[in-house]
């Protein structure tokens, strides 16, 4: 015959046991976010070219900075073009 309070001991770990496991009657596991914070980026912000006045998505533009700004570019042309002048002029 066991003892009752071994018994109870075991009950007691039995349920400690299960405590430290995990909150496993609490909630049910999370559903995983499907956005990861990087695809949360801003990629649809448009930005216009400077030289033929299209808006491209920022993301796919090139690139050229020219002192503190930073112009976008919907071809490479548009960039050499632009490039090409000595400054920008007559600009608002
Ligand atoms: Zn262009």
């Amino acid at each position: 015959m066991i003892p009752l309070r071994l018994l109870i001991l075991a009950l007691l770990l039995y349920v400690a046991w299960r405590v430290l496991r995990g909150r496993w009657w609490r909630k049910k596991r999370p559903e995983p976010e499907a956005v990861p914070d990087d695809d949360a980026m801003p990629q649809d912000v448009l930005v216009e070219d400077p030289v033929c006045h299209v808006l491209i998505p920022k993301h796919q533009a090139l690139r050229l900075r020219r002192g503190e700004k930073t112009y976008y570019f919907c071809s490479e042309q548009c960039c050499d073009q632009f490039a090409g002048k000595p400054e920008h002029e007559g600009e608002a």
